[in-house]
């Protein structure tokens, strides 16, 4: 796994709080997608299950923790787009026992924004009246939030973006493919995601797609390569839209109030083509496209 430093100050946090016997039984881990918040949660797993409360590594539970066989550490995640009340009332069954190994429990959430409503309220419960001994990691995606009923009765660590430096050092040869870093990070997350991208050889087609909609604004006609953008990248592919279209409104304060509708709804089909498969990308482009005054459009 490779060196995530911008961790290590939250991970002190952590520290700090648990020395001073401040530590609840629910953590909510906030940070961009890909910035490593899984990561710190197993971090933080394995100084509440280690023998020595160190994370040392070489005792049973470290040892049963790094063959992810630890009985006492649990995970849920997301089945399909959803955290539902199915999974969170079968994780509430399994932590009704004592723990295996005698001391703390620990269930890491991931994705915990995507509990839907009946999944939250069967989790209130469990936060409303903790279980000894079980510590609850919570992980969410900012800009996302959990419902208020579940933030409210956490404890929070923010996980910050990196330097450019940091995820420079992150990516190590890659980051060559990654000279106009603010701009990735807002359209595609933080370095695990990028990474992944960079990986994928797919930065140089996203700055295609970034002409091809700067041609198609300035034309009012859709370039075809974004129509025939694969199914699963459609998202990103939208997404480099709207921060043509922000980054225009910006500039130019009177585009602010004409496009906001836009925006939204940008964001909006963005977020369902994350969600769902099967949209025919071109007349969805087309129909967007169609919205935007051609003289405004143009950065
Ligand atoms: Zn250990």
């Amino acid at each position: 796994m490779r060196a995530m430093p911008w961790l290590t100050p939250v991970l002190s946090q952590w520290q700090q709080r648990r020395q001073a016997g401040r530590l609840g039984h629910a953590l909510m881990v906030m940070g961009r997608a890909g910035v490593g918040k899984a990561e710190l949660a197993e971090q933080i797993a394995a100084r509440l299950l280690c023998q020595t409360g160190e994370g040392c590594g070489h005792c049973k539970a470290c040892q049963l923790l790094a063959n992810g066989s630890h009985p006492d550490r649990f995970d849920l995640k997301p089945d399909g787009q959803q955290i539902k009340v199915d999974g969170v009332r079968q994780l509430i069954g399994q932590l009704e026992g004592t723990a295996h190994q005698g001391g703390a429990r620990v269930v890491v959430l991931h994705q915990a924004q995507r509990m839907n409503t009946a999944a939250a309220n069967a989790l209130l419960k469990t936060l409303e009246e903790p279980m000894p001994g079980v510590y609850l990691l919570l992980l969410v995606d900012q800009p996302s939030v959990l419902l208020p009923t579940i933030s409210s009765r956490c404890q929070r660590l923010v996980v910050p973006d990196p330097t450019a430096a940091e995820v420079q050092q992150y990516l190590g040869m890659d980051a060559d493919a990654l000279s106009e870093w603010p701009y990735w990070q807002r359209l595609l997350g933080g370095p695990r995601v990028l990474a992944q991208w960079v990986e994928e050889g797919m930065t140089p087609k996203i700055l295609q797609w970034r002409q091809a909609w700067r041609t198609s604004l300035k034309h009012g006609l859709l370039e075809p390569e974004l129509g025939s953008v694969a199914p699963e990248q459609g998202a990103v592919m939208l997404k480099v839209l709207y921060f043509e279209l922000l980054d225009a409104a910006k500039k130019r304060p009177e585009r602010a109030v004409l496009f906001a509708p836009l925006l939204s709804e940008l964001q909006d089909t963005a977020a369902l083509l994350e969600r769902q498969s099967g949209f025919n990308l071109t007349p969805l482009c087309q129909q967007l496209l169609a919205k935007i005054p051609r003289q405004h459009g143009g950065a």
